[in-house]
């Protein structure tokens, strides 16, 4: 048998630790494994590699995808994914594995329901899927925005300055919670609970009141009042809330970190479960990790499904900024 594995979407530390388990597992098994280049536009265009266990040595290490990665819209119409099919079948491939986050496994919704067997592994620093409690790739990129955090309060305490940090995370406010959470920040804002900005600036206050030299707010990049919407705010109305916070702006320095040991491990865990999967005939699942354990999800059930904010570790984050 001759199985396919792809990253797709926004690269994550961790995805060529997948790919790794993906391919060595698969070897094992006495499969032999194609690796598609640049996700599913390497599916439409029939480029594939074949991948061999020296040709996944040295990765486990790296972060972003040796096979890489794209956006693919044209993957999204059914004309693209039946180019797809065609490429699939004549290179012989019986079955696809998709390292990817919400969009990618949507795509490989799509192309299980087209009749292709697929499992989809749980891929993204945006935390923002359905079927794993986390994703690959968001403990590193959690530890790249912390850093940060713990470097900016050195700088924020030694000038009496308040600091604003914009993580990712697209629409999930996963990322800025944690992050607020384990940087002890004094204000979080997230894309699921909207909060006014003269709600941060009493905080701000509030927090200097209680003696704080530094002031550190999380925002969530898809948040309704982002980063630069807050600075925005702050100077139009510096007279009123006395506060004119500077902005870091993290974005892809997130992606891009060596992936550590957690990620390691759940990205060579779900790798190995996906062939497993195909193995047992369980296709169109997405696997992934739910109270510790490894589990398969219906795609169908993951892509409907919406993610949702802890509101207890939020109210925590509040109680720890006193
Ligand atoms: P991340 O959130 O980490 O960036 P992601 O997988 O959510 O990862 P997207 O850009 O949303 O990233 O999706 C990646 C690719 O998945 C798209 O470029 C497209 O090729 C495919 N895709 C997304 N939505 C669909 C869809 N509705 N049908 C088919 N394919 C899709």
């Amino acid at each position: 048998m001759k199985i396919g594995v792809l990253t797709s979407g926004g690269d994550a530390p961790g995805m060529n630790a997948a790919i790794r388990a993906v391919v060595r597992t698969a070897l094992r098994r006495g499969w032999s494994v194609a690796g598609v280049r640049n996700g599913f536009a390497g599916l439409i265009g029939g480029s594939f590699v074949s991948l061999g266990a020296r040709d996944v040595g040295g990765i486990v290490e790296r972060g972003g995808t040796f096979l890489g990665s794209a956006r693919c819209p044209e993957f999204r119409e059914e004309e693209g994914r039946v180019r797809a099919l065609r490429h699939l079948r004549q290179d012989g491939i019986a079955g696809l594995v998709v390292i990817g986050g919400n969009g990618s496994q949507t795509g490989s919704h799509a192309l299980c329901q087209m009749g292709f067997p697929v499992v989809g592994v749980a891929s993204t620093i945006d935390n923002d899927l359905c079927g794993s409690d986390v994703t690959i790739g968001v403990d590193t990129a959690l530890n790249i925005a912390i850093e940060a955090i713990d470097r900016l309060k050195v700088t924020a305490s030694s000038h009496e300055r308040a600091f604003l940090v914009e993580v990712m995370g697209r629409d999930c406010g996963y990322l800025a919670l944690m992050a607020a959470l384990a940087g002890g920040a004094e204000a979080v804002v997230l894309p699921e609970i909207d909060v006014e900005p003269d709600v941060i600036a009493a905080d701000l206050r509030a927090s200097y009141e209680r003696g704080k030299a530094h002031a550190i707010v999380v925002v969530a990049e898809g948040a309704r009042y982002d980063g630069e919407a807050l600075v925005r705010y702050f100077r139009e109305h510096k007279g009123r809330l006395g506060f004119e916070p500077r902005l870091t702006v993290l974005g892809h320095v997130q992606r891009g970190g060596r992936p550590g040991a957690s990620d390691r491990l759940l990205a060579t865990r779900l790798g190995a479960a996906a062939v497993e999967q195909l193995a047992r005939g369980g296709h169109g699942v997405l696997v992934g990790t739910i109270d510790n354990r490894i589990q398969a999800t219906p795609l169908g059930e993951v892509v409907a499904g919406k993610k949702t904010i802890d509101r207890d570790l939020l109210d925590l984050a509040r109680t720890l900024a006193q």
